[in-house]
């Protein structure tokens, strides 16, 4: 019994802690990941403290019968609480950057000597029990009490939980405040009901044999539910609805301002980059051996551009793309690099942290749309997620503009629909209620495509998004995703291996060749004058309309097994000019126009004669040839 009541003690300061610091406002919060160090390492060592103290007790109390009391659960936890504070007070400066000041800043610890008093208070009167030797004949039954409360409460917030989930889109109550007004009014009536156990059942009634309460469970069970059911629409209605009104008028006030501050500093500095790949590696640990899939990839996207990331399959373009969003799965490791989205390094943030730019900030579409919708939900209800998940404040603020008395959920689906109409898709009514299964190919890709825009994200990744298409539909979806781009200006980065869409749809283009890029520069800059021979091979191997030939151009051999990556040049088992140092030294990227790059030794000055000889070469071969 006594590890169960320290494990239950333990789970319950944790509990608090984490919610006493999620309530307060966000400038005054302990950073979480530290916070949540922090307390589950104070809670395991409370643990172990408070399974010794009950276990010294109940050995004395073996003897001195006085020592009883000092085993009674509300005691301990009294014990618990206190000692909680001194460790926390402790611990939280040594799991990061946290000093005593900004703890004292946070308020946590002012709510959490009030809690310790409420907690002695209620710990002082049940030690009143055995000092006033008060005849509980039954002490199980009070204790029941408490834990039938518990349950009743938490029945009572499954159910609220579940109504709220069935109320059509008109009446359904957002997120927040519901969990707000459930937080309290599950606290509330605890403590409304623990209070009148305490003074009813163990006072009045024991002490002065007043029969006036009877402790029935029906009884139980229905005055809990009515307080509970009364303290949640007084504090919905009265204080976390026009709370959540309030706070979304002031975020959006904030974002507001926010925008316009960002956009007159873009007004003046256009070139700033809105994403800034540096030296990104990336490896796959399989049983075979470590897979270099991204080796060092830099690359820069700027505001309102598109860029495209051509290559073969395999040469790392989609992990190096899922890398931006940290996609990566295990055995995939991002070993090192950086990812900077508008000056914020996303390899630093956390899991949680991410999210708030995954799907917001930054969207990505990919090659099989119906791999990537979720199966078991309709077309509506996907896209009106992203609206409620990432767009409640805008929502709500919508709702509030409106004043029609309909809900953020209605107008999410509205939202949706003018959507769709805006991509062209025939009858969204119709279409909201599908499942994806029961659109074509080129509809669900749409979708997608609506999925990603919702929120107007600041940068899309489009991963080969028309490489499961037919050669129409793949048309209507990139004239689609062009006007989409000139109508939103939404920066992209656009994966294919296909040369031909990238002229169509990009302004500058990075080749990338086993893991690395090989050429950057402007589409025209590329297509007029190819520096590399991998790029000069993709662009020959295009046919061309009206010109015959026996055979198609193509570049000899395959993609490398990345496992076991060639020395120097990657590229060089398949190079017609590979010289000297092509097979030992690894080529460094040399500028050749500007923003035109190369990674070829065949431009170093270094190696200016050693190259002239290998170009020489290649021409003579090729003139016989002809
Ligand atoms: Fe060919 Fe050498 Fe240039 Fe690599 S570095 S592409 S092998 S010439």
């Amino acid at each position: 019994m006594a590890i169960i009541n320290s494990i239950v003690g333990a789970i319950i300061l944790y509990v608090i802690s984490t919610t006493i610091n999620k309530h307060l406002p966000e400038t005054k919060q302990i950073p979480r990941r530290e916070h949540n160090k922090c307390t589950a390492v104070v809670s395991l060592i409370i643990l172990g403290i408070s399974l010794g103290i009950w276990v010294i007790f109940e050995t004395i109390w073996l003897f001195i019968d006085f020592f009883g009391i000092f085993t009674t659960p509300f005691f301990m936890f009294g014990v618990m609480t206190t000692i909680y504070y001194f460790l926390y007070k402790k611990f939280i400066p040594k799991f990061g950057t946290i000093t005593k000041e900004d703890l004292y800043r946070s308020s946590f610890l002012r709510i959490y000597v009030r809690f310790i008093g409420i907690i002695w208070t209620i710990a002082g009167l049940f030690i009143t029990i055995p000092l006033l030797d008060i005849p509980i004949h039954n002490p199980d039954v009070f204790e029941l009490g408490f834990y039938w409360a518990i349950s009743v409460v938490l029945i009572d917030i499954g159910i609220t939980i579940l109504i709220n989930k069935f109320r059509s889109d008109e009446k359904r109550i957002p997120k927040q405040p519901l969990k707000n007004a459930m937080f309290s009014g599950g606290l509330i009536s605890f403590g409304i009901w623990s209070t009148q156990l305490i003074i009813f059942e163990l006072y009045l009634k024991r002490v002065f044999s007043l029969p006036l309460y009877e402790q029935d469970i029906r009884v139980l069970i229905g005055v809990i539910s009515c307080i509970y059911v009364i303290v949640f629409f007084v504090s919905l209605k009265k204080k976390f609805m026009p709370k959540a009104k309030e706070e979304s008028k002031a975020r959006i006030k904030k974002v507001l301002k926010a925008a316009s501050e960002i956009s007159s500093i873009a007004a003046g500095r256009s070139k700033d980059a809105i994403l800034s790949v540096r030296d990104l590696t990336v490896n796959f640990y399989t049983e075979e051996g470590v897979v270099r899939a991204v080796d060092g990839v830099s690359f820069d996207i700027y505001e309102g551009e598109v860029l495209g990331l051509v290559g073969e399959t395999g040469c790392g373009k989609s992990v190096s793309a899922l890398s931006v969003l940290r996609l990566i799965r295990p055995p995939g490791k991002m070993e090192r690099g950086k990812v900077i989205f508008i000056g914020e390094d996303l390899v630093q943030k956390t899991e949680l942290e991410l999210l708030k730019y995954r799907g917001k900030d930054i969207t990505m579409i990919f090659q099989d749309p119906l791999n990537s919708l979720n199966p078991v939900f309709t077309i509506g209800k996907q896209i009106s997620e992203v609206f409620l998940l990432h767009m409640q404040d805008e929502l709500l603020a919508a709702t509030l503009k409106n004043n029609n008395g309909s809900s953020i959920y209605r107008l999410a689906r509205e939202w949706t629909i003018q959507l769709l109409k805006d991509l062209n898709i025939p009858h969204p009514e119709v279409i909201m209620d599908r499942y994806p299964h029961e659109l074509s190919g080129g509809m669900r890709q749409r979708i997608q495509i609506a999925m990603g825009l919702a929120c107007r994200p600041k940068l899309l990744i489009a991963d080969e998004p028309t490489t499961a298409l037919d050669v129409t539909i793949q048309n209507q979806i990139l004239k689609l995703l062009k006007e989409l781009h000139q109508k939103y200006k939404t920066t992209i980065l656009y994966i294919s291996h296909d040369l031909g869409i990238i002229s169509k749809m990009c302004d500058h283009v990075a080749v990338m060749y086993s893991g690395s890029i090989a050429e950057y520069g402007k589409i025209q800059g590329i297509f007029a004058k190819a520096y590399h021979p991998y790029t000069r091979g993709l662009i020959n191997s295009i046919p061309i309309i009206g010109k015959q030939q026996d055979r198609l151009t193509v570049i000899p051999g395959t993609v490398p097994n990345l496992i076991y990556p060639p020395s120097g040049c990657r590229f060089h088992p398949r190079c017609q000019y590979c010289f000297e140092p092509c097979a030992s030294n690894s080529p460094r990227e040399i500028e050749m126009d500007q923003e035109h790059l190369v990674a070829c030794h065949l431009y170093d000055p270094q190696y200016k004669d050693l190259a002239a000889i290998a170009i020489n070469k290649v021409e003579k071969e090729s003139n016989k040839d002809k």
